[in-house]
């Protein structure tokens, strides 16, 4: 039995004639390929919550290739926070330090060096894999379209190997077969009923085009996988972005208060775990952070090298300034300021500023 499986293609925000058409040029190769559903959204980062885009996104219940224009942990904890979760989907399309990211996950498992409880531990991920790929690595469609090629096959020989190991095991593991055999984004939020599934026929690709009016948006999104729920986001924000849920896990929970292109409290999250993915600086937008393993000082990655400040003096800087422009009092450094950014400050200069210098030219 062969397995479709659904490709998102999100739109760049700007149109430019040069995007637009690298898009197309994979949707149009992508419409030729069976077992393939294509489905055009509006740039995923602002999609509204209850729009149609959302609504599409969370009607796909098997595996899905998402390409976007943002970092690949940008668009995966975007898509996360509206609700649309899988497990992850390892691609051959990598930013250039991607790598390096797994690696140090790699050391660091291997070291034991990280053991602290991450929100993620005790989520519930639903049985499907998202593959998210950053349209900004290649100028050309073929690499995309090669690499969903790759992945469609791998999504259909999990099943040929699923019915082999039925075969081969004797009496299947029933349910567990079946919910492998048809993965679902069970755990989406339930506040929505999913539209219609996609269209589904036995060749070519189905195409849907969401056309969604869409402003430009501005929120953060938290990374789950490290975010240690120690609230100082929520002590940091005076603008009341951040919120809890009901078993206290925090979230962001009114993303519009969130003021335009402040960045501030991803400077001071002590584990880099918020996400501003259409921020210039690419650690704050979600590229890979190479710098842990280095145990290199983070408060300066994540500050602002072109005011020579350290993220703690960006940070107030940036909320006073937004404080003051929505006509409320500045409270510079007096309120929520995490303490983590201190206790790691002084460490080698050389190797800081190499690191500054390769995610620049990145
Ligand atoms: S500051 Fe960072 S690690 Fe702490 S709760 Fe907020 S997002 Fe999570
Ligand atoms: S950037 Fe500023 S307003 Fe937005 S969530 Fe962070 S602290 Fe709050």
């Amino acid at each position: 039995m062969a397995k479709r499986i659904a490709v998102v293609v999100s739109q760049g925000q700007s149109a430019a004639p040069a995007k637009r058409q690298l898009e197309e040029d994979i949707v149009a190769a992508l419409l030729m390929e069976p077992g393939i559903d294509v489905v055009v959204v509006p740039h995923l980062y602002d999609l509204k919550a209850d729009g149609t885009g959302i609504l599409a996104l969370r009607g796909i219940m098997g595996n899905m290739i998402v390409l976007s224009w943002l970092y690949e942990r940008g668009a995966r904890w975007t898509l996360d926070r509206a609700g649309i979760r899988g497990k992850e989907g390892l691609t051959t399309i990598k930013a250039a330090d991607d790598e390096d990211e797994e690696e140090e996950n790699e050391d660091n498992e291997e070291q034991g060096v990280d053991d602290k409880e991450r929100v993620n531990d005790s989520r519930e991920i639903p049985n499907r894999k998202i593959y998210c790929l950053d349209l900004r690595v290649h100028s050309a469609a073929q690499p995309y379209i090669d690499e969903v090629k790759r992945i469609a096959r791998e999504n259909s020989m999990q099943l040929v190997s699923l019915g082999i190991g039925m075969e081969l095991g004797g009496r299947p593991k029933t349910e567990q077969l079946a919910r492998l055999a048809q993965p679902t984004n069970d755990t989406a939020l339930p506040l929505h009923p999913h539209p219609s599934p996609l269209p589904k026929g036995e060749g070519a690709a189905a195409l849907t085009r969401i056309d969604e009016e869409l402003g430009r948006r501005w929120y953060p999104v938290i990374d789950y996988s490290r975010c240690t729920n120690c609230m100082e986001c929520i002590d940091f924000c005076l603008f009341g972005v951040y919120g809890v849920d009901k078993v206290e896990t925090i979230l962001v929970e009114q993303p519009d208060n969130c003021r335009k292109g402040c960045p501030a409290c991803s400077r001071v999250c002590p584990e880099n775990a918020i996400i501003f993915p259409q921020h210039k600086t690419p650690t704050i937008a979600g590229a890979s952070i190479v710098a842990e393993s280095l145990k290199i000082d983070l408060s300066k990655l994540f500050g602002a090298p072109e005011t020579g400040e350290t993220a703690e003096q960006a940070a107030v800087r940036e909320r006073d300034e937004q404080l003051v422009l929505a006509g409320r009092e500045a409270v510079g450094a007096s309120v929520g300021l995490p303490k983590r950014h201190e206790a790691k400050s002084a460490e080698p200069k050389d190797e800081l500023d190499s690191l500054i210098d390769a995610l620049d030219k990145f």
